[in-house]
C-alpha cells in the first residue's frame, strides 16, 4: 500500500509541476512519519523516501535511532525535518535530531536556536513559519495584513532584520499551514500570499536566502506546488491514516 501511495504522490507532484511549468526536482517531498513506526519508515525509505518530517522531538529522537538501526549500514541516511512548533526548552534536542527546522515562529526561538547551534558547531537550516491566513489557532509570525497594516509589516520586518544578523543558523525561506477546507482550491490565496510575502522580503533583505516555500499537505499539495512550493509535507497520502498505538 505504502509503495503505491508513494508512487501516486510522486505522480501528482510531477503533474502539478508540469501544469506550473516547473521541474519536478524543484519540489522536495517530506514524508511526515509522525505517529508511524520505524518499520513503516523503513518501508517508505525502501520505496524511495529520503526526507522524513516529524512534529515532536520527544517522539522523533528515539524513532530516528530505531530507524537508523534498521537501515543497512551503507545506505545513505535521510534528511530529518522538524515541522512542528518548538518549545524553547526542547530547542537543544531539536538541533541534535534534525537537519531542517521548518517552524521557527519567533525571534526568541530563532535567537535561541542560533546560540545553541553556535555552541555545538552546528549549522541548522531553518524556515520562518508565517501565519498568512490570520487563523487564531495557527502558529507563526503574523502576516495576514502585511500589505495593508504598516504596523504588522514593520513588526515582521524587524524580526527578519534581526534574524539576518544571526550567523549559526542558515535561513532559507518561509513555511505556512493553510486552513483546513473541504475544497483544496480555496487554499490557493494562502499559498500565493506566502509567495508574495517571500518576494517582498527577498527585495528588502537581498543578502538572505529566500528560495524555500514549505507549504502543502495531503489535502492541498498540488495547489501549493502550482503556487511555488519547494517543500511539501505529506503524511496521510503516503502512510495512510495514523497507526494506532505508536
Ligand atoms: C501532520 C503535519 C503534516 C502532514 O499532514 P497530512 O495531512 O497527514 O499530510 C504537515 N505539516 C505539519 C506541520 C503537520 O503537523
Amino acid at each position: 500500500m505504502l509503495v503505491e501511495n508513494f508512487a501516486r504522490v510522486q505522480t501528482e507532484i510531477a503533474a502539478a509541476c508540469q501544469r506550473a511549468g516547473r521541474d519536478a526536482r524543484s519540489v522536495t517531498l517530506v514524508a511526515v512519519s509522525k505517529l508511524h513506526s520505524p518499520q513503516a519508515m523503513l518501508m517508505a525509505y525502501q520505496a524511495g523516501v529520503r526526507h522524513f518530517g516529524e512534529n515532536r522531538v520527544e517522539e522523533a529522537a528515539p524513532k530516528k535511532a530505531a530507524f537508523l538501526d534498521l537501515l543497512p549500514k551503507d545506505a545513505p541516511p535521510p534528511t530529518w525535518h522538524m515541522i512542528g512548533h518548538i518549545q524553547s526548552r526542547k530547542a537543544q534536542a531539536v538541533i541534535e535530531t534534525f537537519d531542517v527546522i521548518h517552524a521557527v515562529d519567533s525571534w526568541r526561538l530563532a535567537e535561541r536556536i542560533d546560540r545553541l547551534a553556535a555552541d555545538h558547531n552546528a549549522r541548522p537550516t531553518i524556515m520562518l513559519q508565517i501565519n498568512i491566513s490570520g487563523e487564531e489557532s495557527k502558529a507563526g509570525l503574523g502576516a495576514d495584513q502585511w500589505e495593508t497594516s504598516p504596523t504588522q509589516r514593520q513588526t515582521l520586518w524587524e524580526v527578519v532584520e534581526s534574524i539576518s544578523h544571526l550567523t549559526a543558523i542558515h535561513a532559507i525561506g518561509l513555511m505556512t499551514m493553510a486552513p483546513y477546507v473541504a475544497e483544496p482550491e480555496a487554499t490557493r490565496p494562502v499559498f500565493a500570499g506566502l509567495r508574495c510575502l517571500r518576494d517582498a522580503l527577498a527585495v528588502d533583505f537581498p543578502t538572505m536566502t529566500w528560495d524555500a516555500l514549505s507549504m502543502g499537505m495531503t489535502n492541498d499539495y498540488p495547489v501549493a506546488i502550482e503556487e511555488g512550493a519547494t517543500h511539501v509535507r505529506i503524511g496521510r497520502a503516503i502512510f495512510g491514516e495514523t497507526e494506532k498505538g505508536y
